[in-house]
């Protein structure tokens, strides 16, 4: 039996440690993806940065699984190292360990401190841009709870703060001329300014300068671009998005419970509210199609069932759902103080798989989403009983 989708949901809710063997031999390296804190940070070292660990590893199996680092101080896995097994994860579920792989950075963004000051490659296979880095709810105290955007981005100060699209245009570009073949997206992310309306036309700007850049290098078939922002207002502007080819894009509700959703993201409820951004989800659907519209359902923030019945209705409406795992990040305000457990993950992930048996669910990330149970639903990884990991 193929497990690694299930060791994944292990992974998520406990997170990983790292033995000394493998941050020797990690610190060693050279050309695997270094955990960058463009915008959270999850990991709870004493040092409180993490460069020395990977920002995800891939789980080797009958498919290979994508899943995040994220080292709440304590696990019962582990990252190991041995000279004649390589890297590997073990656990007292798995006392052999598990060979694992790591993920190789773009030659482009590694040898270029421009390109790295502007983008990240995400999960292996999506470049990514976080612009604004920064959220007004912060300033009126109103941030999404699970959030760690403000204090994660004053700790690191080497990224950029806004991208223009001149600068998304040329990173695309320099990137698909040397690493085309390493990319299967290109995603634009960001936290918000106060003006919702003003804030989305900069990143249609963003999303069109990406798109130009495919495009030019013939490539837009290929390689999808993707986009999660708050709503605009003006419900007219998302249909700006129906003119972008290979587009998908998301709005997101992050909790289900309409009581819920207003303590997670107060925010959000103040100067949008749950119902409006349902209504901007139909609106999307319309612009980009069927299950390119999509919006994250965050696991663990609510019971189960809740997750499950948000899916649900954004399935049956034609859109995708996302299913991220709650991950504790420092500077949020929930941080440790939440942790969704195995047999929680693994009941959201059963309930998923229907519905992806039901629907022409897309995922988001195609196979990068670090914290996402998609992908893997998407290619029935997890039918039948969860193993009994914890
Ligand atoms: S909308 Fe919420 S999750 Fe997004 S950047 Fe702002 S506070 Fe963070």
């Amino acid at each position: 039996m193929d497990d690694t989708a299930w060791i994944k949901l292990a992974l998520l809710s406990q997170g990983i440690t790292a033995s000394p063997e493998f941050g020797d031999w990690f610190a060693g390296t050279e050309g695997y993806v270094r955990r960058r804190n463009f915008y959270n940070s999850p990991n709870w070292d004493e040092s409180g940065t993490s460069a020395a660990l990977p920002q995800e590893i891939r789980l080797t199996g009958g498919r290979p699984v994508v899943v995040a680092v994220n080292n709440y101080g304590s696990s019962s896995w582990q990252l190991t190292w041995s000279e004649a097994g390589g890297p590997a994860i073990v656990s007292e579920a798995r006392p052999d360990g598990l060979p694992i792989e790591l993920v190789n950075d773009l030659a482009s963004i590694r040898g270029d401190t421009d390109l790295a000051r502007v983008s990240n490659l995400y999960g292996g296979s999506a470049l990514s841009f976080f612009s604004p880095r920064a959220c007004y709810f912060f300033a009126d105290g109103t941030q999404c709870r699970f959030c760690s955007l403000d204090g994660t981005a004053r700790e690191n100060d080497e990224y950029a703060g806004r991208v223009t699209p001149d600068e998304v245009r040329s990173a695309v570009a320099a990137v698909v001329a040397t690493d085309s073949l390493s990319l299967n997206q290109v995603m634009i992310v960001g936290g918000n300014e106060r003006n919702l309306d003003r804030g989305f036309v900069h990143q249609l700007a963003l999303v069109d300068a990406a798109t130009q850049a495919l495009a030019d290098a013939g490539l837009v078939d290929e390689i999808s671009v993707h986009l999660i922002a708050m709503p605009p207002h003006d419900l007219d502007l998302i249909d700006r998005l129906s003119e972008v080819p290979n587009v998908h894009a998301g709005f997101n509700l992050e909790v289900w419970d309409p009581d819920r959703f207003t303590t997670i993201a107060p925010g959000k409820t103040a100067d949008y509210g749950q119902a409006n951004i349902l209504a901007a989800l139909g609106r999307l659907r319309d612009a980009v199609g069927p299950y390119r519209a999509h919006s994250i359902l965050i696991a663990g923030l609510e019971p189960a069932n809740s997750t499950l019945d948000g899916a649900r209705k954004l399935a049956a409406d034609g859109i995708s759902p996302i299913i991220n795992s709650y991950h504790s990040d420092r500077h949020s305000a929930l941080g440790l103080t939440i942790r969704p457990s195995y047999r929680h993950l693994a009941e959201v992930a059963s309930g998923l798989q229907e519905l992806h048996d039901l629907y022409p669910i897309q995922p988001y990330w195609k196979g990068c989403g670090r914290n996402a149970l998609d992908y893997e639903a998407s290619l029935g990884m997890f039918r039948g009983s969860p193993p009994d990991f914890n």
